[in-house]
């Protein structure tokens, strides 16, 4: 028999939806991805040439537990020159991609029954993870007008005894919210009143449109604070699975302990390409951004066109998160109708979408603005005459 924690995971709605978009393709059909979260642009070419360089000088055997040294200094100094900060009361452990720091967090601080706040839409890994960990979700919902991102209240209201870490993610997945500097310094001061730790995921950090200067929790210097980053999305790295954990040394010491039996380290090659890329941009460039900006507002514009659609724009990340509640009923579902709307959206005219209900939140659509504009205004006219002819 399997571990009973298993048992509460389920494949995850948004493999099920690729693995049949795969098929489609594969059956010559013309597929437009909406779907995954993996960047359109492709990494640095230095990232590409130092990745080459050390398969062929070598550099391919395991490294310290925690991360190439240069690697972790070059990290360092992306939170000096992109955000202003010193990090250096922290330390930082390099990891197998963001997903892997998290999950290393989670068996570093919960014991069975702890409680993780998590916001609600989530990230589907954050409820699963909390769970193989052995510990509880605790969902938090924010205001439509912040993107659904909890507020401090919000927050507050599901504070318990058995509370043990708050976690936040802000630019949001799937939503696209932002916490301002004043959101972000009252969840930590709550945090800090309650003697909670709070686990910030700030993997799409590069990925903000409206605000001049993005709150990363490394600049409250809480010391019961875990900030996640990744190369995944600012580089479109993901497949090289390099991310990074920023928090007081003496939680990076366990951590790593947790490493070394887990990952060992992350891939030597991979940290080679990392370290290129920040050494040569240190974040998502300013004209991807401006374009992302650009791809962002057209698709919005043009789904608030359709009937029964509400898209707001989100001031961040990639996705568009358009409550399509309305357009349900009109075809008479409520709102649990999302998953089979994507089902149909995709047989109908091949764009493929992910249902709100995989994050927890049904009535919703999370679309990935990635393509060009050319395909997602290819996009558009086929879902809208999906719609039409459903
Ligand atoms: N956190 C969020 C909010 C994400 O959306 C993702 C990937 O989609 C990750 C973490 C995982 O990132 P990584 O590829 O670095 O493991």
């Amino acid at each position: 028999m399997l571990a009973g924690r298993i048992e509460s995971l389920r494949k995850s709605e948004t493999q099920e939806i690729n693995d049949r978009a795969k098929q489609l393709m594969r059956d010559g059909q013309d597929v437009i991805d909406l779907g995954a979260g993996d960047p359109s642009f492709q990494e640095p070419k230095v990232a590409r040439a130092a990745g080459i360089d050390a398969i062929k000088t070598g550099f391919t055997g395991y490294t310290e537990a925690g991360g190439i040294i240069k690697l972790r200094e070059a990290i360092g100094q992306r939170y000096q020159k992109v955000f202003g900060l010193d990090p250096s009361d922290d330390s930082i452990l390099v990891t197998a991609g963001a997903k892997a720091g998290l999950f290393e967090i989670m068996q570093l601080l919960l014991e069975e029954g702890d409680q993780v706040i998590l916001p609600r839409p989530y990230y589907p890994s954050y409820p699963a993870q909390v769970r193989l960990s052995r510990g509880e979700p605790v969902f938090a919902r924010g205001a439509p007008q912040n993107h659904y991102l909890p507020s401090v209240s919000e927050i507050e209201e599901k504070v318990t005894p058995r509370t043990k870490v708050i976690l936040i993610n802000s630019p949001g997945n799937p939503t696209g919210g932002v916490y301002n500097t004043e959101q972000g310094e009252e969840i930590i001061n709550l945090a800090r009143s309650e003697d909670l730790f709070v686990i910030s995921d700030e993997c799409y950090d590069g990925f903000t449109y409206q605000q001049d200067r993005f709150w990363t929790q490394v600049s409250s210097g809480y010391t019961k604070g875990f900030t996640v980053g990744s190369t995944s999305k600012i580089f479109a790295m993901t497949g090289w699975r390099v991310g990074y954990v920023i928090g007081r040394a003496k939680y990076m010491t366990e951590l790593e302990k947790i490493q070394s039996h887990f990952t060992s380290s992350p891939s030597s090659i991979s940290q080679k390409a990392a370290q290129a890329a920040f050494a040569h941009e240190l974040s998502l460039s300013e004209s991807i951004r401006h374009e992302f900006k650009r791809k962002r507002d057209l698709l919005a514009q043009e789904l608030n066109k359709v009937s029964g659609i509400d898209c707001p724009i989100p001031p961040g990340a990639f996705y568009l998160f358009p409550d399509v509640r309305d357009l349900l009923l009109e075809v008479g579902l409520d709102e649990s109708g999302d998953s089979q709307f994507t089902r149909v959206l995709l047989e109908k005219s091949g764009v493929v979408t992910i249902p709100g209900s995989a994050f927890g939140m049904p009535g919703y659509l999370r679309i990935a603005y990635l393509p060009s504009v050319v395909v997602l205004e290819d996009a558009v006219d086929r879902i809208k005459l999906a719609i039409e002819q459903w």
